[in-house]
């Protein structure tokens, strides 16, 4: 072996290993090498070396031994390109032969020697012979009859006896972990974790720091400096004395803490010069390898070796904590700390979630709709919640699908749970908007809606009043209460995000509804509202009856006087959203769905409902039948009622004038934006314009009062897209609302797709849902198109999207490209959002940093 043999090369401080090519933990090795830190010598194996040993190539093994002397005790441990990606188990000891086991029984006693010996021959048999690991398992695992008899099973299966030459065991060892690598359930887990299909794998072969001994402090463990769970700086790890490996780990009532405890006996007080020199290390390596890691050590007559270093394993909530904390110490740049953390990763610190240490009892999953985690007691109706939250009790709302008459009912529960839907359906909208977690398209669990019964796979049944807990961060739904764990803003938090829109150079806005939206929208951060659903605003109490009346109303007059009293209300929401917002943009969509679903749906509904407007309940049926249609989402709404019945949009055009003078006057100047839904032609643009040019001048008249605004559309319609070239000289801004987008381009309902979706994506003929992930091809290229033609009709003209893709990072890498001035997502979702475009400027190259949490 040459110092410059590349392939297979000692671990000194300039030879040619690097990750790409040795893996990660053989160029942590060098690095600590080079830090002059204690490492037992070392050897790397490429992934071009074990590649060829898999393929039956070995190398000269003689020479991979040579550098380590007469009688070596080796191990080998896995080096891939991600320590994340995993690897075969390390085996220890190799070299343990009955000669080496008589010497070292003059070294550290029989007892331990013979133990290290059996320990030895059972990993080989299990891990190099492949034998049955239930062999050994009644065995004794001390003294000479444990030895002898681990001997004996093995020249059994094997019909040979334990090999006693060093090197043909090192060539069993390589040979097996790299052909282990190549296995199916191996690379299927890796590939999960991110890994390639064709990652290679390194190895390392160390020389053993035994970690057992008759003079001094002798043991092994493993130490870091910060917790995993919190991230906080903790001293944290355990020490077992006459130890190897991670034995120290493995629960054994004699492993101690590292420093001082109250708990229990501590490395600090039995060696306290190691634990100093320990501490030391750990905290140059912190430094100098510029990450929070974690150290594998042994004490060997009470001088401590560093084995190994890997990247500390972290929740969510440490992974933020640990990179805030490695910027403010100055040990990394704070772009590198918002690179470290995976945008996800925020949802763990905004909604409280299943304690991942916990029992599952998994009753259903669906679509993972809103992230976050409840348990309340099972209700089926809107009223229902509303009754339980009078009473002051938690509780889940279970339903076929939402729709707005349940909006009341979903602010009532605490998660909210649907058999059918998908990404983009009106659960899912709501539910992230309220930061309510929720999980649609519950395929597996039946929903008996008539019994008021949820009945499992297993044939449980779940009645009302039943508690249940929903997992809305993985789409799970679980039976019974379990351990939860709070959300927390802290101080790291609130860091990152202030970094994060240092490093932002696309806007982020929220999709916010009501001033409660809007304090939450701002208390993230967000850069204004890009999409305030207005419809949303009458479902509200008091609202709904007048907003029927007005339905029912048979003359433009009639329908007329039931606006003027909605007109109040109205103004007053947006005088509302504007103060919160406190003169940063506020985009309001002017009325979109059909009317029909502002009308009761069942025949007590429509029976209350002919009382309350004191009509015959045969006239309420009728104009109910009259409104419903085959395909609403394709039907009468967005811009068309806005046409058809366009006393609504001057209703709401008056509204937002008033609302910005009142604004206007004890605040910052608001200019507003009115956005007009579902175009799919000019002409479309042109009448509305001309309507609300008309309320502008008549409010400006009335009040004496001057006031802009800016009118945009909103580019839902394929074919808006391809013809945003003539749309935009009559728009200031088109914001493209990619959920009914996504629908039309597909021809796919977004309210009915969840049925199906796993199972397309399952066999790959869409990547991933597009109602969660935009389809950059095809949608995308409706959006190149749109912008492009928007462009260059009129270059001033304001690019955004507002679909539930805003929220997400791979979507807005699409934006950023394509030139987008901003994205607008849930309020919940403004962080993640916001902490994604960051790093999409910091590094344009790569893409967002896959979850690394554990
Ligand atoms: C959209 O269609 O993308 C959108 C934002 O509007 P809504 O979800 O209200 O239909
Ligand atoms: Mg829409």
């Amino acid at each position: 072996m040459q110092q410059d043999d590349p392939d297979i090369t000692p671990v000194t401080e300039t030879a040619p290993i690097a990750t790409r090519t040795h893996g990660g933990r053989a160029k942590c090795l060098q690095r600590l090498t080079r830090l002059s830190l204690p490492v037992p010598r070392t050897t790397a194996l490429s992934f071009r070396a074990v590649k060829d040993i898999a393929e039956g190539r070995m190398p000269d093994v003689a020479c991979i031994l040579a550098p380590f002397g007469d009688d070596p005790l080796l191990c080998v441990r896995p080096s891939s390109e991600d320590p994340d990606w995993g690897g075969p188990s390390a085996v220890l000891n190799i070299g343990m032969n009955d000669a080496t086991h008589a010497a070292l029984s003059e070294r550290i006693g029989t007892e331990a020697a013979t133990r290290l010996y059996n320990r030895f021959v059972r990993s080989y048999a299990i891990h190099v012979e492949r034998l049955d690991p239930d062999m050994f398992e009644d065995l004794p695992v001390t003294g000479p009859e444990a030895l002898a008899e681990s001997f004996r099973a093995y020249h059994e299966e094997t019909e040979q006896d334990f090999p006693q030459d060093a090197a043909t065991q090192l060539a069993a060892v390589l040979r097996s972990m790299a052909r282990a690598w190549r296995g199916t359930t191996a690379r299927l887990l890796r590939q999960a974790k991110g890994a390639p299909a064709d990652a290679g794998l390194g190895l390392v072969v160390q020389e053993m720091a035994l970690g057992l001994g008759k003079t001094g402090e002798c043991g092994s463990g493993v130490i870091q400096l910060a917790s995993s769970g919190t991230g906080l700086p903790r001293i944290t790890g355990r020490y077992l004395s006459q130890s190897q490996g991670r034995e120290a780990l493995q629960g054994d009532s004699r492993s101690m803490f590292l420093a001082r405890d109250a708990r229990g006996p501590s490395l600090e007080d039995l060696a306290p010069e190691a634990f100093a020199t320990l501490a030391e290390y750990s905290r140059l390596m912190r430094y100098r390898l510029r990450e929070e890691m974690q150290c594998e050590f042994t004490i060997e007559n009470g001088n401590v070796h560093v084995l190994d270093g890997v990247r500390a394993s972290r929740s969510a909530r440490a992974a933020v904590r640990m990179a805030v904390r490695l910027a403010e110490d100055g040990v990394i740049p704070r772009d590198e700390a918002l690179c470290r953390v995976d945008p996800r990763a925020l949802n763990e610190m905004m909604h409280r979630q299943v304690d991942p240490s916990a029992k599952r009892d998994l009753i259903g999953t669906g679509i993972a709709a809103s992230p976050g985690a409840a348990s309340g007691r099972l209700c089926f109706s809107a009223a229902d919640a509303q009754a339980a939250q009078s009473r002051g009790e938690a509780c889940i709302l279970a339903r076929r699908e939402t729709g707005p008459e349940d909006i009341r009912g979903m602010h009532a529960a605490v998660a909210v749970i649907t058999e059918r839907g998908g990404a983009t359906s009106h659960a899912a909208v709501i539910g992230r908007g309220l930061g309510l977690p929720c999980v649609v398209g519950l395929t597996g669990l039946q929903f008996d809606m008539k019994t008021e019964r949820l009945i499992a796979r297993d044939g449980r049944n779940f009645r009302a009043g039943d508690m249940i807990t929903v997992d809305g961060t993985h789409g799970d739904v679980l039976a019974g209460e379990a351990p939860l764990h709070e959300a927390s803003q802290d101080a790291a938090f609130q860091a990152m995000l202030t970094w994060a829109e240092d490093y932002c150079d696309i806007g982020i806005r929220a999709n916010a509804d009501t001033p409660a939206d809007a304090e939450t929208a701002r208390k993230f951060g967000a850069d204004g509202i890009g999409l305030c659903r207005t419809e949303h605003m009458f479902f509200e109490s008091g609202r709904l009856t007048v907003m029927r009346e007005m339905i029912f109303a048979d003359a433009p007059d009639d329908r007329r006087t039931s606006l003027e009293r909605l007109l109040p209300m109205q103004r007053a929401d947006f005088t509302d959203l504007f103060r919160i917002m406190q003169g940063r943009p506020v985009c309001i969509r002017l009325f979109d769905p059909p009317l029909h679903e502002f009308l009761p749906s069942d025949r007590e509904g429509l029976r209350e409902l002919a009382e309350s407007l004191s009509r015959p309940l045969s006239d309420v049926t009728r104009r109910a039948e009259q409104l419903s249609e085959y395909n609403p989402m394709l039907g009468m709404r967005g811009v068309r009622l806005g046409i058809t019945v366009p006393e609504i949009y001057d209703m709401q055009a008056r509204a937002i004038f008033e609302a910005t003078i009142a604004a206007s006057e004890d605040g910052v100047p608001v200019v507003p934006e009115i956005m007009i839904p579902l175009v799919s032609a000019r002409r479309e643009v042109e009448l509305v314009k001309t309507r609300v040019d008309a309320v502008a001048a008549a409010v400006r008249n009335e009040t004496g009062k001057d006031f802009s605004f800016r009118l945009g559309v909103m580019v839902e319609t394929p074919r808006a897209a391809l013809r945003a070239g003539e749309i935009a000289p009559h728009a200031a801004f088109l914001s493209f609302g990619t959920n009914d987008l996504t629908q039309m381009t597909y021809g796919l309902s977004r309210d009915d797709a969840g049925k199906f979706m796993s199972t397309y994506v399952k066999q790959g003929v869409y990547p991933e849902d597009p109602f969660h992930t935009l389809d950059h091809e095809g949608v995308g290229e409706l959006l190149t198109i749109g912008a492009e033609r928007g462009r260059a009709a009129r270059p001033d003209l304001v690019l955004s999207i507002c679909g539930e893709h805003g929220g997400n990072a791979e979507s807005i890498a699409f934006c950023r490209a394509a030139g987008f001035d901003y994205v607008s997502c849930s309020p919940f979702r403004v962080p993640i959002a916001r902490l994604a475009a960051a790093q999409l400027n910091i590094r344009p190259t790569l893409p967002p940093r896959a979850l690394k949490t554990s």
